[in-house]
């Protein structure tokens, strides 16, 4: 419905047909920055096809729609759409590297969207520009997703200062991993200055989005059975933080002791960040306390890491190590896409588990 009580036909609305049936609602945008903030006029030009200049500048004047269509470029495999996102990235990266990049995980029902909700709101009430974007391994193995299906975070998606994007569903985890990486250098370049990176705690997908923040937040839960909830040890030890979220109601005391035990647990495990000693902290994403000492944490852990020179160097060596995971990838498509090299490993294969040659042996002839 729009401001005036209207319902609006989209552009689609065949001649002559009822209009109430095809109308299409118009919700009502938020400015929380009291008006201070408006994207720039930017004048789209009226026609599907967008180069990656106007997208840059599109995207750039704050003009989320051709945000959207700069990510659905990268997160696209047809040709054309490959060829507009790499000049767009290259355009991009001169850019990127201002936000503070961090990723938040745990198990679904944990309150990772009221959570990031709640921060997001908050964040763009003080002037931030947030931008959330998903990681979800169940979107490419049955092509639906944990993190996307629901209407999630509709406040913080009506405000102007966000920008909410749901994961891609298609590829590998990898892939979806790789289109993320990328979509962050395409919202630092629009000027975000907070992404948010969501993932859900039930597999690998932790360690590729970890891969690519500054700081991993764990939200848990108190008292749903054991103390690690499904969420794999690995998971605990990579975060900066773990967050008990919903200490509110009955639920308080409960969230207090789970918080003074993952203190505890934190205080054992091996830092993840060299020279940062993870903390446990609790918050009520529902009713909003303790989420703003959540983010106090954050920036305490890029300042110290600033003061010390490290924060880019971290950033760095995460750039070069994705540049290997990519050149693994790729040196084994093309040597599992080489049919030679197909029909050469099978029968090694049959040579090696008869015990007619060694693994090594074997080994030594296909890298031949
Ligand atoms: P996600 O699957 O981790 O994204 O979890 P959701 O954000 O969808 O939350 C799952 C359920 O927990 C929803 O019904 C929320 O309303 C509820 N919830 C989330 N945060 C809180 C909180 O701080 N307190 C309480 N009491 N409920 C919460």
């Amino acid at each position: 419905m729009s401001e005036d009580g209207h319902c609006r036909s989209p552009e689609w609305h065949p001649k002559g047909a009822d209009k109430k049936v095809y109308a299409g609602e118009v919700v009502k945008v938020v400015d929380s920055s009291g008006g201070s903030f408006a994207p720039k006029r930017f004048k789209r030009p009226r026609r599907k096809g967008y180069d990656s200049q106007e997208i840059l500048a599109g995207l750039q004047a704050g003009d989320r729609t051709l945000l959207a269509r700069g990510i659905t470029c990268v997160e696209s495999e047809e040709r054309t759409h490959r060829e507009i996102a790499k000049s767009l990235l290259a355009l991009s990266l001169p850019h990127s590297g201002k936000s503070i990049r961090v990723g938040i995980t745990g198990v679904p029902g944990a309150g990772k969207s009221q959570f990031i909700e709640c921060l997001g709101k908050q964040l763009c009430e003080e002037g931030y520009r947030v931008a959330v974007l998903a990681v979800d391994p169940s979107s490419t193995v049955t092509g639906g997703s944990i993190l996307g299906d629901k209407t999630r975070m509709e406040d913080l998606s009506r405000d102007l200062r966000a920008f909410i994007r749901p994961s891609p569903s298609s590829c590998t985890l990898g892939g979806v991993a790789a289109k993320t990486r990328e979509s962050i250098v395409l919202c630092e370049a629009a000027g975000y200055d907070v992404v948010l990176v969501e993932t859900v705690g039930v597999g690998q997908s932790e360690v590729a989005v970890r891969s690519m923040v500054d700081f991993f937040l764990l939200v848990q839960i108190a008292g749903a059975g054991d103390d690690l909830q499904g969420i794999k040890k690995g998971v605990v030890e990579m975060a900066d933080a773990i967050v008990v979220n919903k200490a509110d109601g009955d639920n308080v005391n409960r969230a207090r002791l789970a918080t003074v035990e993952y203190s505890r647990v934190l205080h054992y495990l091996h830092p993840f960040t060299e020279g940062w000693t993870p903390r446990a902290l609790s918050c009520s994403a529902l009713e909003g306390t303790g989420v703003g000492d959540v983010w106090d944490t954050v920036v305490e852990f890029c300042d110290k890491l600033k003061s010390e020179d490290r924060f880019d160097s971290i950033r760095a060596e995460q750039s070069v190590k994705w540049l290997r995971s990519l050149l693994e990838a790729r040196l084994l498509e093309a040597f599992y896409s080489d049919d030679k090299n197909a029909t050469k490993l099978a029968s090694l294969e049959k040579d090696v588990s008869n015990k007619s040659i060694a693994v090594v042996e074997a080994l030594d002839q296909l890298m031949e």
